[in-house]
């Protein structure tokens, strides 16, 4: 996959010039900008065009901004270091809520790293699991920046932290020899083929992403998956049942940390931009509700439907092998009832939730993962 394709503009900050990104990315003879204020663009797909290698200025590390005590949220970390992102998926929450749309990446990673190990530092029992995603791909720019590899390797020395990254690509390759030590999990966000040819434009084929997970698990690393969001469309028991299939041919649950799953949503005001911005798409054609958290979501028996489909066809591969212990599969943005109807049983609290995927791990990856404290979680201040 290339990456920088469609990239029309590279923009670089002054205080950047020597960064290890901007070296990186002379080896491949683009043609870079100097600036000394921030380019602001408004036009979503001018913004995919133009990348900005961008200075940290104020802090980005933060909790997911999904968290709502309404739902049950799994407690994830971001780090805010991608703006945009070059790819164009019909359903990307981005096209409603970036106000400046150049896609920017701080490349100040020293000043990153500072930052999580600052804050992880003050409650060094917890394990943060923290990914770079919610605002981008993690690894579509690394083949020019080197810019996940810095992270990658200065967040290994980080003993109660997992770093996920999560992508559409199929941009491995530079990874492959890190010294990561498994504290990085590669995650893919994973859709029937039609999906990804009708709605995720740009992004890496099935295939393509499948060849990279055997790649980065030939070299060392355990990956996650996401099933998020999953599309209702003429046909998609079949579909999700061909991918699962696949997937489970191509790697085996040993590798895999985590698998979440989740609907499409968005807010009420995005429905009017995904048709504008992609006119034949009919992802905005099923009945939707709008939930207290003011996002709209298909009516709740087709959710139970999709996701106790998708949560069983899971486990029928994975059965195959018998594991001793399960992945651990959760539901993104759903609540208690959600999971009883899904999995038969429910976490009591965000907190219980968090606690049984980080004891998951520990009981699948005794080597990486500690069994965590029960009373310590019980403690925890979500906020
Ligand atoms: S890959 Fe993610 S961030 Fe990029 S366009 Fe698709 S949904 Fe948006």
């Amino acid at each position: 996959m290339n990456s920088n394709k469609n990239l029309q503009n590279l923009i670089v900050d002054q205080s950047q010039q020597k960064s290890a990104s901007v070296t990186e990315l002379k080896k491949h003879h683009l043609n870079l900008k100097k600036c000394t204020k921030a380019p602001a663009l408004a036009d979503y797909r001018q913004g995919k065009k133009t990348l900005y290698l961008a200075s940290k200025k104020g802090e980005v590390f933060n909790q997911c901004a999904s968290l709502d005590e309404r739902y049950l949220c799994c407690h994830f970390h971001v780090i805010h270091s991608i703006s945009n992102c070059p790819f164009d998926c019909s359903y990307c929450f981005l096209q409603n809520y970036l106000t400046n749309t150049t896609t920017t990446l701080i490349t100040d990673t020293k000043a990153i790293l500072a930052e999580i190990q600052s804050k992880v530092s003050q409650n060094s029992w917890y394990l943060y699991r923290i990914g770079n995603w919610e605002l981008g791909d993690s690894l579509v720019f690394n083949p020019i920046t080197k810019q996940t590899n810095e992270l990658i390797e200065g967040i290994k020395n980080f003993p109660n932290v997992l770093f996920e990254l999560r992508t559409k690509s199929d941009c491995v390759d530079e990874i492959l020899d890190l010294n990561h030590q498994q504290k990085t999990i590669v995650s893919w966000t994973v859709s029937p083929d039609c999906i990804i040819k009708q709605e995720e434009h740009g992004t890496a084929s099935l295939k393509k992403r499948l060849q990279a997970m055997q790649k980065v698990i030939k070299a060392g690393y355990l990956i996650g998956l996401h099933f998020d969001p999953m599309l209702y469309f003429k046909g998609w028991e079949t579909a999700y049942s061909r991918l699962v299939k696949a997937i489970f041919q191509a790697v085996s649950p040993q590798n895999i940390s985590w698998i979440s799953i989740g609907s499409l949503r968005f807010n009420p005001e995005m429905k009017k931009t995904i048709e504008a911005n992609f006119p034949t798409t009919k992802i905005t054609t099923p009945e939707m509700i709008t939930g207290n958290d003011r996002k709209m979501r298909y009516v709740k028996p087709l959710r139970v439907k999709m996701y106790q489909h998708l949560y069983q066809e899971i486990r029928k591969q994975e059965a195959k092998i018998a594991p001793k212990n399960p992945i651990w599969i959760y539901l993104c943005m759903e609540r208690w009832d959600m999971w009883q109807k899904v999995f038969g049983f429910y976490p009591k609290s965000i907190q219980e939730n968090d606690f049984l995927l980080v004891q998951s791990l520990a009981q699948r990856f005794p080597q990486l993962v500690s069994q965590p404290n029960w009373e310590l979680y019980q403690q925890l201040k979500i906020e």
